[in-house]
């Protein structure tokens, strides 16, 4: 599709045709993350940085703002109430944690203020970034309610893998270079190649047999990843993808800005989901005894 095209008719160019869009999704990739199994350890973290060739800018520029990390994880702190204004002096619970990954979402706020549509929806319902489209207006940064979208400052060439540390790129994707912005794509130079492979074979793609590089890192198996277009498209895409089944089982929908559970005891929700990006990610609630 042309630029033109889409910057004449944006709104049916991130819709579905059920819903008067241009195209039908193939897939949609999602993911669920069970905080109840997050331990905080980080793995998923590096596991972004290696497969994804992201640069590690140091601590001076991480301070001044120019953080690139693709996947983060954010940590908070239960305060125990003691009542009548006293705080506990040691937060004897430890703390909670919540890795943070572009969401994917459906209605995606960052797509819409791109000047040059370089940020748009694919027909796997993946919200992509064309680099050397980019500019570096950053509008898409200023309009992600999540902040999970990064800018170039530098080229981190040489101080991010002097030789012989350039040898452990990964070959199956590029090397941003300054001025373009960039973020989670859900590994999509995996999820390309276990496509590609099933298409040969004329057959759909398995369940579990594309993974990101975090889900397949993970020691405890909090994530968990897979095609969630079943959810509303019984008979299309894969059926019951352990992903999909989670979806289902915790009273997710998509396409909601407000869940409507029968059980309020399920655990699922969204991120800021009142915004009505219709994020991918679903989050299965931390429980603890107190
Ligand atoms: S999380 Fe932010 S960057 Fe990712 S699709 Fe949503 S609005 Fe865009
Ligand atoms: S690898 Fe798994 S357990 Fe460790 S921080 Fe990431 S999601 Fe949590």
């Amino acid at each position: 599709m042309s630029l033109e095209n889409i910057l004449t008719d944006w709104s049916r160019y991130r819709k579905g045709l059920e819903q008067g869009g241009f195209h039908d999704y193939e897939h949609m990739w999602g993911m669920v993350i069970d905080l109840n199994k997050c331990t905080g350890c980080g793995a998923c973290v590096v596991a972004c940085y290696a497969e994804n060739n992201l640069p590690v800018v140091g601590k001076d520029r991480f301070d001044d703002g120019h953080a690139m990390h693709w996947l983060r994880i954010e940590r908070y702190w239960d305060e125990p109430d003691l009542g009548e204004g006293r705080v506990a002096e040691y937060q004897h619970l430890g703390a909670s944690f919540l890795p943070m990954l572009c969401q994917q979402c459906n209605a995606a706020t960052c797509e819409p203020v791109c000047p040059v549509a370089a940020t748009y929806h694919t027909p796997d319902g993946l919200n992509a970034q064309v680099y050397n489209r980019c500019i570096g207006s950053r509008y898409c940064s200023n309009n992600c309610p999540y902040r999970l979208r990064y800018f170039n400052f530098f080229s981190y060439y040489e101080s991010s893998w002097p030789a012989p540390l350039h040898m452990q790129l990964n070959p199956d994707l590029s090397v941003r270079d300054k001025g373009v912005m960039e973020k989670c794509t859900f590994c999509v130079q995996r999820i390309r190649a276990a496509k590609d492979k099933a298409k040969m074979q004329d057959r759909q793609v398995i369940d579990g047999e594309v993974q990101p590089a975090c889900v397949q890192t993970c020691p405890t198996s909090a994530m968990t990843f897979g095609d969630i277009l079943d959810l509303h498209s019984p008979g299309k895409g894969v059926e019951n993808t352990e992903a999909t089944a989670l979806w289902r089982k915790h009273q997710v929908q998509l396409h909601k800005a407000k869940q409507v559970k029968q059980d309020p005891e399920m655990r699922g929700y969204r991120v800021f989901e009142g915004l009505n990006t219709d994020p991918k990610v679903l989050f299965l609630e931390r429980v603890r005894e107190v």
